[in-house]
This record gives C-alpha cells, sequence and structure tokens, in this order.
C-alpha cells in the first residue's frame, strides 16, 4: 500500500464480515407479529416476536437495527428498562430460554431516498428488506437464517392508501375510523425478514388466475398506477407462463391463494421476490408496443419469471448467509434463462446470455472488484449483487447440468427442493445434492465457487497429412486476482467437435471433454482430412478460448458448424481478430469478415434473429478487453472502419433485406420480432456505408413506425451520426413522451450511448436537464450508468468525463449509496488504459475515498479499486 492510499483511508475502517465467521443465531424467531400505523412522515411500528434460545448459552436477544430509537421495550408484556444498545442493535436480557418481546419505533418513509426498509414512490408506501432492509423497519435479527411466520396489521388512510397488501394470503380488513381502514395479511411459511413486504397505496389491479396441477387456484394481481393498467397483460400472461413452466421443467407448484406483484417507479434493483408479494421496478413489468422494444418485453418475461421461480429456489429455500447468494441467484438466472430459451429460439437467447457475460462479468473478474462466486469476505453485501453472483452463477450450474445430463440434473434438484425445503441451505448442499444424486464426484469442481477469475483454455490440433489421427493439445490457466495469486486447475467442460476442411463435414460426434489437469491431450482416430475445431460448442464453459485456427477456418464454421452458438462464436472471433489488428496496427483485412455475413445472410435455413445476432460486431468495450491496452479511439476507429467496409461491401444485401423486412402492422410474434431486429441491424449498416440517404430513410422509419422497436431503432441511428434529422427527431420523441418516465430513460440513454465524438460534453449537459434527476434509479442508470459503459465517450482524452462521473457518484451517494456503489466500476478499470488516462481515473477514485461522510458501500468499492 502506497502512502497515498493511506492518508485516504477513513479514520474508522469499515468492519470486515467473514464467511469463516458464520455461527448459528443464538435466539430463534419462530412468530413475528408486525403492526404498522402508517403515514409517510412518521409510521410507527409495533412489532411482537416469539424468541426462542438456540441451544444452551447465556446470552442476551441481540436485535439489528438502523439509527431508529426505541420507544419502548416490553418482555412479556411487561414494560423493561435493562435493555441497552450496542452499536447499532438492541440488546435485551433475557432470563429464560422463550420469551415475548415487544418493541416501538417511528420511521419516515418519505425521508427514505435509500430506497431500503420502509420508503414513499409515486405517493404510495413499498418495502425493500433485502439484504439488510428490515432493520431499517423494526428491530430483529436481519439474518437470512432467522425463519418466522409473519402475522402483518397496517392502518391508513383510507383515501390515500386504499390498497393495503402484505406477504401471504389476506385474513381480515375493516374501518379503523377518523377517515383509516385497516387490514390483516398472515403468511403460514416461515420466512427470513428480507421477504417481509408491503405495500400501501393507490392502485388498480389487473387479475387472472392461474389453476395449479394439484387443483389450487391461485388470484393473480399485478397492481399499479390506474392509468399503467393497460400495459400489464404482458407481464400478467409472462406470470402464467412461468407458473406453468415451473411445474413442468421442475415439478414446483405454487402454494398460496395470492400471488401479486406490485411495480413502482423508484427501485434498486430489478425486481424483489418476497413472499407472495413480489415488488417491481416498473421497467420490467410495464410494456405496450407503443412504448416497450422487443428488447423491454423479453426483458419483462425474464424478470417475471426469475421472481416467480425464486418461490422455491430462494423462498422455500433459503440463504444461510449472505456469502451464499449465489445459491439462489445462480440458480434462479439458470432457471430464467431456460424458461427464455423455451418461450423461443434457445440459440438466440444463449448467444444474448454469453454476451451479457462477456460485457459485465469478464470485466469484473479481470479487475479489482473481482470475487468468488461464493465470496469469502465483505464489507457491504449490497455491493456483491454482482454478474459474478448472478451470472457467473448461472454457468455453474449449467455445467453440472451439463456434466450430469438432463434426468440427472432433474433428478439432483428434486433431491435438493426436497432436503432442504423449509431451511437455510448453503452452496455446498446444492453441490452435494448434485453429487450424491448422480454419484458423480464434483470435488475438483467445487474450485469453480472458490476461485475467481475467467479460466485462459489454449486449443490447437495437429493432424499429420494422410495420416489418420489427430491430437488436440488442451490446456488451462487461471489469472491471479485480489488475494488469489496462485490458482488450482479446475473442471472444465468443454463439449467439442471436428469437422473436415475439405469435405465440411463432421469428423467425430460431438464430444464432452472434461478438462481437469493443466495440460491434456485428446487424440481422435481415423481422421482423413485436415480437421478443423469446433470447441466450447453452446458455450459450455464460462472460459476464453485461445486457439490458432486461422481466418479461413473461423470463415468455415461460421457457415458449416452444425451448433448455433459455435457458429456464432466463429464469426465473433473472425470479427474480433480482425479488429484487434486494425486498432493494433491501423488498418486491417476486411474481406474475410465481410465473406462470412454475406454467407450468413444468404443462408436459407438461418432464422433472422439469429442473423441479426451473428452479423453483429462485438462491442467496443469487448475489443478493448482483448487489447493489453485499451486504446479507446483506435478501437472506435477500427470499428467503425469495419462496419464501413460492411456496409459499403453489402449494400445491396443490406437494402435489400431493408426493403424485404418492413412488415405489416405490428404483431409480436418470434417471426415479427426477428424481422424488425434483422432490419434495424440492417439500417444500421447502410447507414455505416456513409451513404447520403441515410438520414432521410432513418428519420422516414422513425415517423412511420407503429411500435418502440422500430422507432428506438432509427433514433439510435440519428443519434449516433451527424445528420440534419437528428436533433428534429430527438425532440420529437421527448415531446411525444414527455409524460412517460421509462421512455424518457431511453431517450437519456440513447444519447448517452452515442458514438459520436462530442457525446461526453452532452452528456454533461444532459444532466443540468430538468428532467435529470439522481433520486430515481433508473433515471440515474440511464445517463451516469450509460455513459460510464460507452467507453469511447467515458475515456475521451483530459480526463472530464472520470471527473463528470466521480462529481455524480459523489452527489448521489448521500442519496442513494447502493445506486452509486453500483456505477463505480468503469472508473475502476485504471489498469486497462494508458499512463495518462490511469492517473487520471486514480485521482477521480482518491478524490471519492477522501469525501468524509462517503457511506460504506463506496468506500468498498472505491478503496478496493485503488489497490
Ligand atoms: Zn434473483
Amino acid at each position: 500500500m502506497d502512502i497515498q492510499q493511506s492518508l485516504a483511508q477513513p479514520a474508522i475502517a469499515p468492519a470486515v464480515t467473514l464467511r469463516a465467521d458464520y455461527r448459528p443465531p443464538e435466539w430463534l424467531v419462530p412468530e413475528t407479529a408486525l403492526d404498522f400505523d402508517l403515514d409517510p412522515a412518521a409510521t410507527r411500528v409495533r412489532t411482537t416476536l416469539s424468541v426462542t434460545r438456540n441451544g444452551s448459552h447465556a446470552e442476551p436477544l441481540r436485535l439489528d437495527g438502523a439509527g431508529q430509537e426505541p420507544l419502548a421495550v416490553k418482555v412479556d408484556g411487561v414494560l423493561v428498562n435493562d435493555w441497552r444498545i450496542e452499536g447499532e442493535q438492541l440488546v435485551v436480557p433475557l432470563a429464560g430460554d422463550a420469551h415475548s418481546v415487544e418493541t416501538e419505533v417511528v420511521i419516515a418513509p418519505d425521508r427514505n431516498t435509500q430506497l431500503m426498509g420502509l420508503y414513499a414512490s409515486g405517493g404510495n408506501l413499498c418495502t425493500q428488506c433485502e439484504a439488510e432492509g428490515f432493520r431499517r423497519i423494526t428491530f430483529f435479527p436481519d439474518r437470512p437464517d432467522v425463519l418466522s411466520r409473519y402475522r402483518v396489521r397496517m392502518t391508513a388512510d383510507s383515501a390515500r392508501f386504499p390498497i393495503l397488501l402484505a406477504n401471504g394470503d389476506p385474513v381480515a380488513q375493516g374501518d379503523a375510523g377518523e377517515g383509516r381502514h385497516w387490514a390483516e395479511w398472515n403468511d403460514p411459511f416461515p420466512k427470513p425478514s428480507y421477504l417481509f413486504a408491503l405495500v400501501a397505496g393507490d392502485l388498480a389491479v389487473n387479475r387472472g388466475s392461474f389453476t395449479t396441477r394439484s387443483g389450487r387456484e391461485v388470484q393473480l394481481g399485478i397492481w399499479v398506477r390506474a392509468s399503467d393498467l393497460p400495459r400489464t397483460d404482458h407481464a400478467l400472461h409472462a406470470l402464467k407462463l412461468s407458473m406453468a413452466w415451473d411445474e413442468r421443467v421442475y415439478g414446483r407448484e405454487y402454494d398460496l391463494d395470492v400471488f401479486n406483484i406490485v411495480a413502482v417507479d423508484d427501485f434498486n434493483f430489478g425486481a424483489m421476490e418476497n413472499k407472495g408479494l413480489n415488488i417491481f421496478n416498473s421497467r420490467y413489468i410495464l410494456a405496450d408496443p407503443d412504448t416497450a422494444t422487443d428488447y423491454d418485453y423479453d426483458g419483462i418475461a425474464a424478470v417475471v419469471a426469475h421472481e416467480y421461480f425464486h418461490n422455491w429456489s430462494g423462498n422455500r429455500i433459503t440463504c444461510r448467509d449472505w456469502f451464499q447468494l449465489s445459491l439462489k441467484e445462480g440458480f434462479t438466472v439458470y432457471r430464467d434463462q431456460g424458461f427464455s430459451a423455451d418461450q423461443g429460439s434457445p440459440a438466440v437467447k444463449r448467444i444474448e446470455d454469453v454476451r451479457s457475460l462477456r460485457a459485465a462479468q469478464f470485466p469484473e473478474d479481470a479487475g479489482p472488484l473481482a470475487h468468488p462466486v461464493r465470496p469469502d469476505a465483505y464489507q457491504e453485501i449490497s455491493n456483491f449483487y454482482t454478474a459474478t453472483i448472478y451470472n457467473k452463477g448461472a454457468e455453474l450450474i449449467r455445467m453440472m447440468a451439463t456434466i450430469l445430463g438432463p434426468q440427472a440434473f432433474r433428478a439432483a434438484t428434486d433431491l435438493y427442493f426436497d432436503r432442504f425445503d423449509g431451511t437455510a441451505a448453503t452452496c455446498e448442499d446444492f453441490v452435494a445434492c448434485m453429487e450424491e444424486s448422480s454419484g458423480r464426484d464434483l470435488g475438483q469442481f467445487r474450485l469453480w465457487y472458490g476461485q475467481a477469475g475467467t479460466p485462459r483454455v489454449s486449443a490447437s490440433v495437429d493432424h499429420a497429412p494422410g495420416g489418420g489421427r489427430a491430437t488436440l493439445r488442451l490446456a488451462q490457466r487461471v489469472p491471479a486476482t485480489p488475494g488469489q495469486p496462485d490458482k488450482q486447475p479446475m473442471v472444465l467442460p468443454l463439449k467439442l467437435r471436428l469437422f473436415g476442411a475439405e469435405t465440411g463435414r463432421p469428423l467425430t460426434d460431438e464430444r464432452l471433454v472434461l478438462l481437469d489437469q493443466p495440460a491434456e491431450t485428446v487424440t481422435f482416430e481415423a481422421i482423413t482430412e485436415r480437421p478443423i475445431l469446433s470447441i466450447n460448442r453452446g458455450f459450455s464453459a464460462p472460459v476464453v478460448i485461445e486457439s490458432d485456427r486461422t481466418a479461413a477456418d473461423l470463415a468455415f464454421l461460421s457457415a458449416h458448424d452444425d451448433d448455433p452458438f459455435a457458429r456464432y462464436e466463429a464469426m465473433q472471433q473472425l470479427m474480433l481478430d480482425t479488429l484487434v489488428a486494425g486498432a493494433i496496427e491501423g488498418a486491417a483485412d476486411h474481406d474475410a469478415v465481410v465473406a462470412a455475413i454475406f454467407n450468413t445472410l444468404e443462408n436459407p435455413e438461418l432464422d433472422y434473429a439469429f442473423m441479426a445476432e451473428a452479423v453483429l460486431l462485438p462491442s467496443e468495450s469487448f475489443i478493448g478487453d482483448q487489447l493489453a491496452v485499451v486504446d479507446p479511439e483506435a478501437v472506435h476507429r477500427a470499428r467503425e472502419t469495419l462496419r464501413r467496409a460492411i456496409g459499403q461491401g453489402l449494400a445491396d444485401s443490406w437494402r435489400q433485406l431493408y426493403a424485404v423486412l418492413q412488415q405489416g402492422p405490428y404483431a409480436y410474434t418470434p417471426d415479427a420480432k426477428g424481422k424488425r431486429r434483422l432490419r434495424g441491424v440492417a439500417l444500421g449498416y447502410i447507414a455505416a456505408s456513409g451513404d447520403a440517404d441515410t438520414g432521410r430513410l432513418a428519420f422516414r422509419q422513425f415517423e412511420a413506425a407503429d411500435n418502440m422497436t422500430d422507432r428506438q431503432a432509427a433514433l439510435t441511428t440519428l443519434a449516433n451520426g451527424d445528420y440534419a434529422e437528428r436533433e428534429a427527431a430527438l425532440d420529437i420523441f421527448y415531446n411525444r413522451y414527455a409524460d412517460n418516465s421509462l421512455v424518457l430513460d431511453k431517450w437519456f440513454q440513447t444519447q448517452a450511448l452515442s458514438s459520436r465524438a462530442d457525446t461526453a460534453a452532452l452528456v454533461e449537459q444532459l444532466a443540468q436537464h430538468p428532467d435529470f434527476s439522481l433520486a430515481n434509479p433508473n433515471r440515474a442508470r440511464s445517463l451516469i450508468g450509460a455513459f460510464g459503459v460507452n467507453q469511447r465517450a467515458f475515456h475521451t482524452a483530459g480526463g472530464a468525463g472520470y471527473r463528470f462521473l466521480a462529481d455524480q457518484l459523489i452527489a448521489l451517494d448521500t442519496l442513494n449509496p447502493q445506486t452509486a456503489a453500483k456505477l463505480l466500476p468503469p472508473l475502476g478499470r485504471w489498469r486497462r488504459f494508458d499512463e495518462q488516462r490511469a492517473a487520471l481515473m486514480r485521482a477521480e477514485l482518491e478524490r471519492i475515498v477522501a469525501v468524509p461522510s462517503l457511506s460504506k458501500d463506496m468506500f468498498e468499492q472505491a478503496s478496493k479499486s485503488l489497490e
């Protein structure tokens, strides 16, 4: 540690929580009764806990709080005053082994800008408790291994809060006099405090029903403000599909008589799986063709499914401690990915998932915030809701499913659900079920949970001309990550197959190779022509493959591989090799890429959605990730040059597709979606060609569109360029959607993602726009978050982008530390850039760390980013 860094440390270093320190709870809480007197300015919470001593010890009861003063503490109905406050905990000495403990506090939801605990959004009251928000509502052992049965009573103003919802089933309601009313809800399933939820507000409902396979009729409700009701059908439909899918694919049935979802505009994440009462960021509920893109529709279905699936993987079986977070998140992401794959094209879904893994998780795993899927330590658990826990965690489950095969995997998940139902479990419990049920040894596989970093695999095939044997040499290397300098070899399930360079035919079946040594060779007999290697088919392992395949080999695979992912991957690698050469050498041969794209577009066997994915160039950040030192301008130039070559070289194809793919009235079908997607890509390449009519063409599409997908595609093209129509389109879009905040987010985001040279300056201006606000997480992310991932704009020479981001984060930290900390990682990538940029980025991190009242969320992210 250098001197500068030690100067930047705060006087009191934040406490670190260690996985190794886990101890079972000293007291259990079988029953919890909550009584809320709801009011935005002052809500009174009366809590009655039945507590029992867990084991034999003499420890007092310790209840977590977060700053609130206990107004009164009763034990077995009698006021006591021998309690004390230690740190943020309320400590109550108890003589016997079972007591009733009652506390009373007053909290102020309308001053809660962190959006954790009980808060106000759009005039309504709602809660968010994961991970440690419940302690901001009342005193409680706020840890996931304390499971309790909750009964909730709410009293509120009848006019302002006509709807009162909580977990479980409604029990009773009535008039409370003086313009107030009350309602009681009961949740029969023991749950940890992070799954508690209530909502009070003026809400309208879209109702549906679902009959489970054993005949339980479940009443479904999607609750929103009345004017949003017409935008809720898609979410309701997705919910019914999810319920049926989980019965069919995992044998999991819903277990309460009601399932409610509430949409709120102010929300830190995507959505929350509270038992029987999911609370959603409205962007993952509201959709109609005029305001939501196909991408939004898919996202809504995926998140509705994800939260619904948590009812089993998360709620019925929860996590013992927060180090086990991937137990529920990795598995549930894997489940929602399977659901989405089954709704449309599995190949396209896999491509999308790998693309987002590479965009978010690979850089995380290669940077200062790298951590294992099961971390060993944290300062602030909110910082660990990461792409590693979620998306890499899902890849771990996928690898086990691949190793076991579908039947054995299903038997293993049945065992897991059966054995751990009603408990707080660990990642180890899950793996042990996989092992026990299938009889396979997953000893070495467990390294995936403990070792961070993306493994790199080198692969090359030897074949003597005329000979019959081919030898595949594989070697693996796991890079060092913070705190983990030396790594052991992992188990990498690699699906592979050989194709003949001359005949184009497959030379072998698909094989699953489990690479578990530092290096291995695999031999293939009766190989009569030069073999071309297709490896990591379906992206069977989340690794980087380094192979010596030539441009011609990759072009061949992009045309002939029978695995759609491998085909996509070959094309991506071909593009990437070309782009990296272009960025380093200033010029590259574009012909192979242009020809491969032409072949893809001409192939009648491919569907439009796949074509659209296959012909898209890798992002500037992903190209940057391949370079020893990222040169953002060189990457941008190389990519734009290749885009122009593709646009010009295939001009006729793009024009023809653009015309042919034009559709009649909007329909939400896989075919129509695929056409829209490929037509949007065609428009992008027409624009890249530099043809003079591009602005007119895009503007015509913008004006004629009867759906947001086409309108947004046209707007993006216009926003990226220098067209006469650009300003007009942005103004029209703004005015048309001025009262729809989710669409205004798109307006900000499209500009923040623009590839124009002046984007950094424009973003600074947009931060002054009257509609910009840091208080709403969606809005903050739409400008600040999008800017941070726009490599060219964020890294504009001189460091203005770094300063701007740091200023915004420091301001946001005072309102909402969780959301601020999530937007910091772009600054932590300084090691990847040249000295000037690195120094400027570090200076901003130093400035953040030195802020006197910095949150521990931001402190952890910024200080780790400096190391
Ligand atoms: Zn989740």
